[in-house]
């Protein structure tokens, strides 16, 4: 069993232990008219309780935690999975059990208040999947981020609910859910009460502002004390400016720079409101905090023979990787950089610097509108017609990321050999 995998069988294990104390210690038939009923929505209820303390806890970036994941950016992924479980089981409860519309008590009043609660953020959350949904969270991440604070009030209201309403008397179910309700709730609490107390935020100075083209920022950053403990190279910080509210939103970028440097760098394509905001205000001098670092992304435990692609602005984890090439290379790397237009690409010289003196890494820099689109067949025929000893590295926008990965498993790539970092937390 890999390491990287054990949170996710983990997870899994414990939803089904849920449910198999549900039914090893059934709770008492008090002979009630839909006690079946009743039975089925308690198990679903605790079954939703814990996925979503299993998204809070995931919610709250658990450093020690990312190892069981495979890093930060897929346990985001892990925490959008039980989010959507708990969201769809919970309709499924709600068509369930038994609802009667007479002698309402308090906790009826909760149930209603957290039901509609969790709908009202979970719809809009799953807008990117759902288009017409973005409406409602506000045109920004920064929106849907504030609207998205607030589950945890909704799943503290609902598991009130269930301690106030005409429940089933089951001791041991009821006091196993119970476990969860308290992991969930200190970790909502952890991430937005008291977490500020423990977080390693430090404090840093833009040194220096490059432009390596018309859309892309280089941020040089420089520790005021001690630097953030970084772990290996193509790991992500977050990052605020203090200069004004704009930039004062924390994001999270890839540091591009080796961990031997004395200083971080951050390379930023312009893309949305923040990006842009950097790209055409931030200056040397600003006061800056970051956090991290984070990420899992690592070539080093992959196999000897390699393929790196990266799209766009997804060039920034190898560009760390390649700078960290201090003590040489030790894997064969056919490293493919794409991006539409010539003058998108950055930092092509070293890159082909790099190449140079490293015999074993061989740079692919294609730009599509001229070279036509890189294909996953283009990469197969290179790699001798057959891909499946090597070990694949992607980052680039989701949609190129996706589709590649779909390509190498059709050709027969193992799923354990295709490693990717996303660009994507919502
Ligand atoms: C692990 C990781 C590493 C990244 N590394 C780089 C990098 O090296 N260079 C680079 O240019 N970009 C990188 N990004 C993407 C970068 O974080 C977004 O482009 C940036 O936050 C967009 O902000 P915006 O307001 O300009 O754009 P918006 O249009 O507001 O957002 C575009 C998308 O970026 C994401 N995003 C926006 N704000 C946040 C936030 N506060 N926290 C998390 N995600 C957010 C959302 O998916 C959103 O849909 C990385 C993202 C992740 C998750």
């Amino acid at each position: 069993m890999k390491k990287n995998n054990l949170g996710n069988i983990v997870f899994i294990l414990l939803v089904l232990l849920t449910v198999i104390v549900w039914f090893v210690f059934p709770p008492i038939n008090d002979g009630r008219e839909d006690f079946a009923r009743t039975y089925a929505g308690e198990v679903m209820g605790s079954v939703v309780i814990v996925l979503m303390s299993f998204s809070l806890f995931l919610a709250a970036r658990p450093k020690w935690a990312e190892p069981y994941f495979g890093g930060l950016d897929k346990m985001y992924q892990t925490h959008r999975r039980t989010s959507t479980s708990a969201f769809l089981l919970l309709l499924v409860k709600i068509l369930v059990v038994p609802i009667t519309l007479e002698n309402w008590r308090l906790g009826n009043y909760l149930a209603f208040v957290s039901f509609f609660g969790i709908v009202a953020i979970v719809l809009p959350t799953l807008a990117p999947r759902i288009p017409f949904l973005n409406k409602l969270s506000g045109p920004t991440y920064e929106s849907w981020k504030k609207l998205h604070r607030f589950i945890g009030i909704f799943f503290i209201v609902g598991y009130i609910h269930a301690l106030t309403i005409d429940a089933l008397s089951a001791f041991i179910a009821i006091n196993w859910v119970q476990i969860f309700f308290i992991i969930g709730a200190i970790s909502y609490l952890y991430t937005e009460v008291f977490g500020g107390l423990f977080k390693k935020s430090v404090p840093y100075t833009v040194e220096a502002v490059n432009h390596p083209n018309n859309s892309v920022t280089e941020v040089v950053l420089r520790a005021k004390k001690d630097p953030i403990q970084k772990q290996r190279a193509g790991q992500f910080l977050f990052v605020r400016f203090l200069s004004d509210k704009h930039m004062n939103e924390s994001h999270p970028f890839t540091i591009s720079s080796a961990p031997h440097e004395d200083v971080l760098r951050v390379t930023i394509k312009a893309c949305g409101d923040f990006t842009r905001h950097l790209f055409a205000n931030l200056k040397a001098g600003t006061d800056a905090v970051v956090e991290g670092a984070y990420g899992m992304f690592d070539y080093k435990t992959g196999g000897q023979k390699q393929i790196w692609i990266a799209g766009g602005i997804g060039v920034t984890p190898f560009l760390s990787f390649i700078r960290d090439l201090e003590t040489g290379l030790n894997h064969d790397v056919d490293f493919y950089y794409t991006v539409r237009h010539r003058d998108e690409a950055v930092f092509v010289e070293e890159i082909k610097a790099a190449a140079k003196k490293h015999e074993r890494l061989k740079a692919h820099i294609r730009y599509s509108s001229t070279d036509g689109s890189l294909t996953v067949e283009d990469i197969i025929k290179n790699a001798g017609g057959n891909a499946s000893g090597y070990d694949i590295y992607m980052c680039g926008p989701l949609p190129m990321v996706q589709a590649f990965e779909s390509k190498f498993r059709e050709a027969g790539m193992p799923a354990g050999n295709i490693h990717f970092e996303e660009f994507n937390f919502k």
